[in-house]
């Protein structure tokens, strides 16, 4: 897409999703930009994109809660002329900035080994079978339709789902499994729903090697990993990290404790490490000033 055609676009959307404060700055832009010469358009450009990734930031909090994303039809449109298939629409959407759309042509990246491919539908899925011994695995329990990626992936369904050797569930953990095979207890009716839908095997295929996943957060995740977008910092050094888990393993392994590097306070975990680090006083005094 030209650049006076992205901004149309840009403009148009930031019009419907109301999103006014950017709408001005945006706007602000663009007039500079018809003043400024064509060497000045691409740090002209910089600034929508940084304020494009403050409002994701905000919308992908919201959307916690329910809340789905709206994806322009044009941008539809683009996705699908250079080969994103729909069940991608809304990571690609979130990430429209990282691309470009006009010579669309991302290094791909195996999402397991350090192998790179250019860019075209099922690139890595005869390297998954090849490499990494992808093949279909049913679960043998009759009351379970899950099928695996990999012999490996099996073992470790049955384990967690049918084993025996499982954790103790928590006391809040009263929601019982539907399925007799299984032990598996949440507190919350969502997590027991994401549960089903690896039961019933409602997964979602990866365009780029065929693996499929029952979880979309786990999904968003993997495809994150296939272009390498590490948007995950390690809370105590330099290193970043496509996805939370890969984040929160390096943190452990590395660096074993979790002390909040403004206030001093140890967590003990990686998960009340992060819940501290967005509500922490003396981080937002850091943000402020
Ligand atoms: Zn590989
Ligand atoms: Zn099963
Ligand atoms: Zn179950
Ligand atoms: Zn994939
Ligand atoms: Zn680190
Ligand atoms: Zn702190």
């Amino acid at each position: 897409m030209s650049n006076s055609k992205f901004d149309k676009f840009l403009l148009k959307y930031f019009e419907e999703n109301d999103f006014q404060k950017t709408l001005g700055v945006f706007k602000e832009d663009l007039k500079k930009k018809k003043s400024a010469t064509d060497s000045l358009s691409f740090t002209i450009l910089k600034a929508p994109k940084n304020i494009i990734d403050i409002e994701l930031k905000q919308s992908g909090r919201k959307k916690r809660s329910k809340e789905v994303v709206k994806i322009p039809k044009q941008f539809k449109r683009i996705a699908r002329k250079v080969g994103i298939p729909k069940e991608h629409f809304e990571f690609f959407f979130e990430h429209r900035t990282r691309f470009n759309w006009d010579l669309f042509k991302p290094t791909v990246y195996c999402t397991v080994c350090k192998e790179t491919s250019e860019h075209f539908e099922f690139c890595f899925t005869k390297h998954m079978i090849e490499k990494h011994n992808y093949t279909d695995c049913s679960c043998d329990f009759a009351d379970c339709q899950f099928v695996a990626n990999s012999e490996s992936s099996l073992l470790r369904h049955k384990s967690s789902f049918h084993g025996m050797g499982k954790r103790k569930p928590s006391a809040r953990a009263h929601l019982r499994c539907k399925y007799p095979s299984c032990n598996y207890q949440a507190s919350i009716d969502y997590a027991l729903q994401r549960h089903y839908s690896i039961h019933e095997n409602r997964s979602t295929e990866c365009y780029l090697c065929s693996t499929r996943m029952c979880n979309a957060l786990k999904f968003k995740d993997h495809v994150s990993a296939h272009f390498n977008i590490t948007d995950f910092d390690c809370n105590f050094c330099s290193k970043k990290f496509t996805s939370n888990v890969k984040r929160n393993a390096h943190e452990r392994a590395t660096h074993g404790t979790f002390i909040c590097a403004d206030c001093g306070l140890d967590l003990k975990t990686s998960s009340k490490f992060n819940k501290h680090r967005t509500n922490c006083d003396e981080r937002k005094k850091a943000f402020i000033q």
